[in-house]
């Protein structure tokens, strides 16, 4: 079974401290949340298109934990049992844009700015051993692991549907490590998370 398509992408900023440090920001006293639209998301193989509002679209590889059964106000402690998939996720950004603004709608928005490759049933997966790499054209930029989270996946599920109850096909896009830059015309961004699989992305003008 395929997750059903997320009412919301659920996004987690800063949650490694070198990524937090290579732009400049203090690691985060709890988790810093924002939304990304569904109509951002796009599968693997699909391009990512570079809008002409932005000079500096950013790629952000990360692990995506996707909810498998609805919940609110769940404890860490039971939280993976609400997850039903994990894939692999680049939370592409228009980070001029993200800097202008001051608020991160319009950056992380626009359309194609989700690559979500596919997803693997939670029951296949060790989570406690999840990396995530991201490679653009073939070349290593990231790599991170779940063990270097500043907040753990069960903490974060425990934060997030304190405030908002989590539907089956909802994304958690946990944060990404540090490396992250720029992309261009003709670059292809490849996201994986080993034992899970590979999203790969070619990167055009809109
Ligand atoms: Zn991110």
């Amino acid at each position: 079974m395929k997750p059903p398509r997320p009412t919301k992408i659920v996004c987690v900023g800063r949650n490694y401290a070198e990524h937090a440090r290579e732009l400049g920001n203090e690691v985060p006293g709890e988790p810093l949340i924002f939304l990304k639209p569904p109509s951002a998301v796009i599968g693997n193989g699909d391009a990512i298109r570079l809008p002409d509002e932005s000079s500096q679209v950013d790629f952000e590889a990360e692990i995506a934990a996707i909810i498998g059964s609805s919940c609110s106000r769940v404890r860490a402690d039971t939280a993976l049992e609400f997850v039903g998939w994990y894939a692999p996720l680049n939370d592409v950004t228009a980070r001029d844009l993200q800097r202008a603004d001051r608020q991160w709608t319009r950056g992380k928005g626009f359309d194609t700015f989700c690559p979500i490759g596919e997803a693997v049933p939670a029951g296949e997966v060790d989570v406690e051993a999840l990396e995530v790499i991201c490679r653009v054209n073939g070349e290593l930029r990231q790599r991170g692991a779940v063990g270097q989270m500043v907040f753990p996946i069960p903490f974060l599920i425990e934060y997030i549907s304190a405030f908002m109850t989590l539907e089956p096909g909802d994304v958690i896009a946990t944060g990404t490590p540090a490396g992250v830059g720029p992309l261009a015309p003709g670059d292809v961004v490849d996201v994986e998370i080993p034992g899970v699989g590979l999203l790969s992305n070619p990167v055009e003008r809109r």
